[in-house]
């Protein structure tokens, strides 16, 4: 809430309906004002089928939230769309807009900046500023696909943020942008990726949400894990694969683990062998992605060859495997990356000043 108002995008059918009959309006309204938000409306002054009155009295209590393109970079190579989407408050957030033969699917962020410290994320850089709100994260998937006009199937949670540290508005989005009156995107058709917040795990399970669990998992071995992934400490991958198949036969739903090949860190043959456990034992598939490369930070990817012959390794163990293509690698698609650009090239600005 901003100016003692509230973004009317935060809230469900269920509870709009409430907030116009408190304001004495017939229950058809609901639907007519549900309408104009599904399709982006950006004033109320442009809800012309509502009596002016109504315009004015929703006008005193809520604002539409409606996110400013800071920037927009378009890989030549796939077409993958990248935004820095200016927020009301002045932060900034990235969404990414992918193509596949499937269909388009759209990666969100879920807080500006994140407190996880992993030490290969751009995102984590400067720390947590703040979570999103619910209408905000429905305003990412909305105003891309609105901005670029191509369609909206899936949602990727695996911009910049870990969502199960924002988990009560997480889960509203989720409802928001699933609801049939809205966006009606399946929970099929969405992953919410975690670096293992493992106290909360039970909590997703309990709700059945039929959407994807994707684990950054990035090593098999506390020592390493804990070091390139400080959310490790105090959890550890034991506790954390026990978490993971909990989940699995709670919700019937399978896990799967990303896995950034980084070189000399996380890619030795022993290594390939704990992964091929843990994956078996939870039935998870196992996502490898080349590193992306951060100016920040030392660590390198995997060269190709080796990254084949992880791959091979855990596939003779019988595990489910692929190499994610890279997409908008000339975009800086990785998400972090352009927020922190952005935010260092107004640093300097200033500081040249
Ligand atoms: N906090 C959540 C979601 C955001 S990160 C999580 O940890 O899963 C989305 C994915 O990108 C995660 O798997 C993360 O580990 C990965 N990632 C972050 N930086 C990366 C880099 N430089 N190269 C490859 N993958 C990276």
């Amino acid at each position: 809430m901003q100016d003692g108002k509230i973004n009317l995008r935060d809230l469900l059918p269920e509870e709009l309906s409430a907030a116009l009959a408190e304001l004495g309006q017939p229950a058809f309204r609901a639907g007519q004002v549900f309408d104009w938000l599904s399709r982006g409306a950006e004033s109320f002054d442009g809800m012309t089928n509502l009596p002016k009155a109504l315009r004015a009295a929703l006008a005193e209590r809520y604002y539409l939230g409606t996110p400013r393109v800071l920037k927009k970079q378009v890989s030549a190579g796939d077409g993958t769309i990248k935004y820095l989407w200016g927020l009301r408050d002045g932060n900034a957030v990235e969404t990414v807009v992918m193509r596949y033969h499937y269909g388009n699917s759209v990666c969100i962020s879920t807080q500006v900046g994140c407190r996880q410290g992993c030490a290969f994320c751009a995102s984590t850089i400067g720390g947590l500023v703040r979570s999103l709100e619910p209408g905000e994260m429905l305003e990412e998937v909305m105003f891309s696909e609105k901005e670029s006009g191509l369609k909206i199937g899936h949602i990727v949670l695996m911009g910049i943020g870990e969502p199960l540290d924002n988990f009560d508005n997480v889960i509203k989005f989720l409802r928001l942008v699933n609801h049939p009156k809205g966006m009606n995107i399946g929970m099929r058709h969405i992953s919410l990726s975690t670096c293992g917040l493992t106290e909360k795990f039970d909590k997703l399970a309990e709700l059945n949400l039929q959407l994807t669990l994707s684990v950054s998992l990035h090593a098999p071995d506390d020592e390493t894990r804990t070091r390139i992934m400080p959310a490790n400490r105090g959890r550890g991958v034991e506790r954390l694969m026990d978490s993971c198949e909990a989940y699995f036969k709670k919700t019937g739903r399978r896990i799967s683990f990303e896995y950034a090949m980084i070189d000399g860190v996380n890619d030795s043959p022993e290594q390939a062998a704990l992964l091929a456990r843990h994956a078996a034992r939870v039935g998870a598939h196992v996502n490898l992605i080349p590193l992306n490369h951060v100016d920040e930070s030392p660590l390198r990817p995997t060269p190709p060859e080796r990254i084949a012959a992880f791959k091979k390794a855990l596939e003779r163990e019988g595990v489910n495997v692929t190499v994610r293509r890279r997409l908008g690698g000339d975009i800086d698609a990785s998400c972090g990356q352009l927020r922190k650009k952005t935010a260092d090239a107004l640093r300097a600005g200033t500081e040249r000043e």
